[in-house]
């Protein structure tokens, strides 16, 4: 419910409507998830309203925390799934982006949220593609994992990366709609917000339409066709040109820099040759490159991280082919909870 659903439910129960307002803002502003804590509510109110309403569905089923500080929270919807959200605190030292600016002196936190339980494009080397989709997530169930979050760590999120288990593309409406409720209700700006995507070109092209100053993401992989039909099973439908070109004109119609992801596999696509060639593929597109070191799953994989001479020259290459374009090697965060990209797969650590 926004503050206007809030305020005819409010209504219904015969109250005043500043009520309304008040609540809005102990569940978005403060991320209360208990009645019992609204404290200028008189308990009568409290009582009535709770014999009413919850504030959202899901419930917390454990929580890591990694060396590294980043944790790890799996939840459980009201009908069962388990699905997995990470939040992380990024240093300012990490942040590269020419219109970006900061929460604190020292950093923010981010979280990485969920879109799916589980995810149909099967990518090999992504624990969550194991699991086949086994449900699309509502937009509330959506955003709570934000305010579930800020409500454990007692912390102020301030970015949104659609990077957990699903892709948010196939699961279009709901995941519009949080970002709409990400920005208008729990107040996080559009420009800290990222949607990661595989490449589902028709949902690329009516983003583009939505007029919302997101950050969209692409993951790449691989510059070729031959090798992204391997790693990105998506490419068979929506292959590499195509899926760039599709790019290109989000880029005209938004003025937003995309992200290019591309995971690093050890002999897999990491040669200089294909540096060479996604340096070619998107010389004309308007973006920065976040290499993304392979991590670990526990699905007996083939595939292996890159040697770290072959991350050296694979992104040595590729700066060289993208002058003006910003390329960074992604800081692993939470490998040890099984928390790291690629690792979400609903299983405890
Ligand atoms: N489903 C979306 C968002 C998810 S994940 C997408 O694929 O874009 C964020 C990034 O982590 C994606 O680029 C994804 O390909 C990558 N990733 C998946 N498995 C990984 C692994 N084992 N190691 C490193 N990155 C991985
Ligand atoms: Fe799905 Fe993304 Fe994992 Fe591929 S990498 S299986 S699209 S979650």
């Amino acid at each position: 419910m926004n503050q206007a659903d809030l305020e005819s439910f409010i209504k219904e129960l015969g109250l005043e409507k500043f009520r309304a307002k008040q609540i809005y803002e102990w569940i978005y502003k403060k991320s209360v998830r208990d009645f019992s804590e609204m404290t200028n509510l008189s308990q009568k109110v409290r009582d009535q309203i709770a014999a009413k309403a919850n504030i959202g569905s899901l419930k917390l089923v454990t929580r890591e925390t990694s060396s590294d500080g980043t944790e790890k929270f799996l939840f459980e919807t009201a009908d069962g799934e388990k699905l997995e959200s990470v939040l992380m605190f990024i240093e300012n030292d990490d942040y590269d982006e020419e219109d970006d600016f900061y929460d604190t002196p020292a950093g923010r936190y981010s979280a990485c949220i969920s879109s799916q339980v589980g995810c149909a494009v099967a990518c090999p080397f992504c624990a969550t593609g194991t699991l086949g989709l086994k449900k699309n997530l509502s937009s509330s169930e959506i955003i709570e994992q934000i305010l579930f979050m800020q409500n454990l760590s007692n912390q102020r999120i301030g970015n949104i990366v659609y990077m957990g288990q699903g892709e948010p593309f196939n699961n279009y409406d709901a995941v519009l709609e949080s970002i709409r409720k990400t920005q208008a209700d729990i107040g996080i700006g559009a420009r800290r917000i990222t949607v990661s995507t595989s490449g589902v070109i028709p949902k690329i092209n009516a983003f583009a339409k939505e007029d919302l100053q997101i950050t969209l993401a692409l993951s790449l992989h691989d510059p070729t066709n031959e090798g992204r039909d391997f790693l990105v099973p998506i490419n068979r439908k929506w292959p590499v040109f195509e899926v760039i070109d599709a790019l290109k004109s989000y880029v005209d119609k938004t003025n937003r820099r995309v992200t290019i992801e591309y995971v690093l596999l050890n002999d897999v696509n990491d040669s200089v040759e294909k540096a060479k060639i996604l340096g070619h593929l998107i010389k004309d597109l308007h973006c920065n490159i976040n290499l993304i070191p392979y991590n670990q799953t526990n699905t007996n994989d083939p595939f292996t991280r890159s040697s770290s001479k072959n991350i050296a020259d694979f992104s040595r290459v590729l700066r060289q082919f993208c002058k003006g374009k910003t390329v960074t090697v992604r800081k692993e965060r939470g490998h040890d909870i099984n928390a790291a990209c690629g690792q979400l797969a609903n299983s405890v650590s």
